[in-house]
C-alpha cells in the first residue's frame, strides 16, 4: 500500500475485507508516478495560459488579480467585507477594523447566512437582492457608525477582471463610470485596483441566470440602491484565495501563496507580472488567481478517474466542468463516499446489502460526516469514535452491522486521502512555477491557508504536507492557517483600493 514512498493512511490491511470492498478503495489509490504526471501536466497548463494562448475551457485560467504587492501590514480603517460562494449555501457579512502596525488586532463581527436553494438557482437579482438584504440586516444589528461604509466584495468564482481603473465622474452618480488608463505603483502596494469582475462561470452549487457574463460589481450595486437602506461604496472585488494570502499573519515572512480547499478549491501566487501576457507590464509582480478546480487534462486525469467520479460528474449541475475540483473540494467528498457505499450495500457487502432512501439520495452525505467519520480511526477515543460513525449512518436509515463502521471509516479515508494528494500535486506545480520564474535554487515560501476541509479534517493538512515534500524538495513551505476565514486579508484589499479612490479625488 505504501508503493512509491506514498502516505497510505487506507491501509486496508488489518481488515477482512471483500475483493469487491478492496476494488472500490484500490480505485481512490493515486500512485507517486500518476502525481507527477499531473503536476507537470497543471504547471504545462498554467505557463501556456501565462503565455495568453487560447486555452480549452478545460484547462486552468491564470486570472490576473491586480493586487501587486503582498500587505504591509499598516493599512487602517473599518471596512465592511461580504463573502459569497466560498462556503457553499452561506453567505457571510463581516465589520472587520483594522489597526495598522499599532495596537492589537481586533476581533471582526460577523453574521452568517443560509442561502435558500431555490436563491443558488434562481434568477441573479434575486440572488444580490438576497445579499443586499441581508447586508442591511447585519448592519442594523451593529452598533457601528455606519456613515462612508466601504465594503470589500468577496466573491468564489472564475472572473476576469479587466486591466483598467475605473474612475466616479462627478455629477453622474454611480452609473457614471469612466474608463480610465491603468494606475501604477501607487504607494507601492496596488499597482492597478479595478473593481470590476466579469463572471466567467459558476461554480459548486450555483447556476442564478443572467450573471454570467456580467460584471458583479455592478449587480451588486444595484441591488444595494434598490435595497435602499444604507449607502455603500463597492471599492474592491476578490477571490476568497487572494483574502486568505493578503490575511496571513505578518511576522511569518511575506506570504505569497493563498490555497483554499472548502466547497471548491483554488489557488492564487504572486507572479512575476512581465510573464502574465494579458498585463502587458515589464516591472513588480502581479496576483494570480490559477482556477485549478478547472484542469482537466483526460491524458492525466483519466486514470485517476473512477466511475465514482463519472457518476458524480453526470449528476452534477455542470456535467463535463470542474472536473479537477470534484475530486477535491469539500462539496463533493461527502457525495462520492455516499456513491461507494450506495455500491458496496447494493454489492450486499455492506449494510447487510440492503440501503435506505437517505443513501440513495443525492447529496445526503455532508464533508462534516465524512470528516467526523474518518477521524475517528484515530485511536485515542475508539470507542466514542464507533460510536459516532454508527449514529452518522443509523440517521441515515442504515442497519449497521459488526464490521461495517470499520468499512465505511475506509472508505472516508481513501476518497480525503486522494483529495489531500491531489490538491499537493497542483500545489506542487505552483511552486515548481514560482521557483522557476523567480530563478531560484531553493525556494522558502510562506502558503496561507483557507477553507473547512482544512479546519474539520487536520489530518488533510499533515497528508498535503507530506506530498509536497515527495513532489517538490526544493521548496520549504510553511503552511499558515487564514484568520478570519479570509475577512481580514479582504479588508486590507479594500483599504488600499479605498486609499486609491481617496487620491484620484485629490
Ligand atoms: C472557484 C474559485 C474559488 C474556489 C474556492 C472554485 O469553485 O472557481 O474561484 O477560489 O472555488 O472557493
Amino acid at each position: 500500500c505504501s508503493q512509491e514512498g506514498l502516505p497510505c493512511p487506507s491501509d486496508s490491511s488489518e481488515l477482512p475485507v471483500s475483493p469487491q470492498v478492496l476494488a472500490c478503495l484500490q480505485q481512490f489509490k493515486v500512485t507517486e508516478t500518476q502525481l507527477r504526471q499531473i503536476q507537470a501536466s497543471l504547471l504545462c497548463s498554467m505557463e501556456h495560459a501565462l503565455g495568453g494562448q487560447a486555452s480549452p475551457a478545460s484547462s486552468v485560467r491564470m486570472l490576473p488579480t491586480y493586487v501587486g504587492s503582498t500587505p504591509h501590514g499598516t493599512e487602517q480603517g473599518d471596512f465592511v467585507v461580504l463573502e459569497l460562494g466560498a462556503t457553499g449555501a452561506s453567505l457571510r457579512v463581516l465589520w472587520v477594523t483594522l489597526v495598522g502596525n499599532e495596537g492589537h488586532r481586533m476581533e471582526p463581527w460577523s453574521q452568517e447566512f443560509v442561502i435558500p436553494p431555490e436563491v443558488m438557482l434562481g434568477p441573479g437579482q434575486q440572488l444580490f437582492d438576497f445579499a443586499a438584504h441581508c447586508l442591511s440586516e447585519f448592519l442594523d444589528a451593529i452598533p457601528m457608525d455606519k456613515k462612508g461604509l466601504q465594503l470589500g466584495f468577496s466573491f468564489s468564482f472564475p472572473c476576469h477582471q479587466t486591466g483598467l481603473d475605473r474612475v466616479r465622474q462627478s455629477g453622474h452618480g454611480d452609473s457614471g463610470w469612466k474608463v480610465c488608463s491603468p494606475m501604477k505603483a501607487i504607494g507601492g502596494l496596488i499597482q492597478v485596483f479595478c473593481p470590476q469582475s466579469t463572471l466567467i462561470s459558476w461554480t459548486k452549487g450555483f447556476r442564478c441566470s443572467g450573471v454570467e457574463g456580467h460584471d458583479v460589481v455592478q449587480l451588486l450595486r444595484d441591488a444595494i440602491k434598490r435595497q435602499g437602506a444604507y449607502s455603500i461604496d463597492v471599492v474592491a472585488v476578490v477571490n476568497d484565495t487572494v483574502g486568505t494570502m493578503m490575511g496571513c499573519e505578518p511576522g511569518f515572512g511575506p506570504c505569497e501563496v493563498g490555497l483554499v480547499v472548502d466547497t471548491g478549491t483554488n489557488a492564487c501566487y504572486m507572479e512575476e507580472a512581465r510573464h502574465v501576457a494579458v498585463l502587458d507590464e515589464d516591472r513588480g509582480r502581479v496576483c494570480v488567481s490559477v482556477e485549478w478546480g478547472s484542469f482537466s487534462d483526460d491524458g492525466v486525469l483519466g486514470p485517476v478517474l473512477t466511475t465514482f467520479d463519472h457518476a458524480l460528474d453526470q449528476e452534477s449541475l455542470n456535467p463535463g466542468a470542474q472536473r479537477f475540483e470534484k475530486m477535491i473540494g469539500g462539496l463533493y467528498l461527502g457525495e462520492l463516499v455516499r456513491l461507494v457505499l450506495a455500491h458496496l450495500a447494493q454489492q450486499g457487502v455492506l449494510f447487510d446489502g440492503c440501503t435506505s432512501s437517505a443513501l440513495l439520495t443525492q447529496g445526503s452525505i455532508l464533508l462534516e460526516h465524512v470528516a467526523e467519520m474518518e477521524d475517528t480511526l484515530c485511536p485515542s477515543s475508539p470507542l466514542a469514535g464507533a460510536a459516532r460513525v454508527h449514529a452518522i449512518l443509523q440517521d441515515l436509515g442504515l442497519s449497521v452491522g459488526a464490521s461495517d463502521a470499520k468499512l465505511v471509516q475506509y472508505v472516508c479515508a481513501a476518497v480525503l486521502t486522494r483529495a489531500a494528494r491531489l490538491c499537493a500535486a497542483a500545489l506542487a506545480a505552483v511552486l515548481s512555477r514560482l521557483r522557476h520564474s523567480r530563478e531560484l535554487q531553493m525556494l522558502q515560501i510562506a502558503v496561507a491557508t483557507g477553507g473547512r476541509v482544512f479546519e474539520r479534517h487536520p489530518s488533510f493538512l499533515s497528508i498535503l504536507q507530506e506530498t509536497v515534500m515527495l513532489l517538490a524538495p526544493e521548496c520549504d513551505v510553511s503552511f499558515i492557517p487564514s484568520v478570519d476565514g479570509g475577512g481580514r486579508g479582504v479588508a486590507m484589499v479594500t483599504a488600499v483600493a479605498a486609499r486609491l479612490a481617496a487620491h484620484r479625488h485629490l
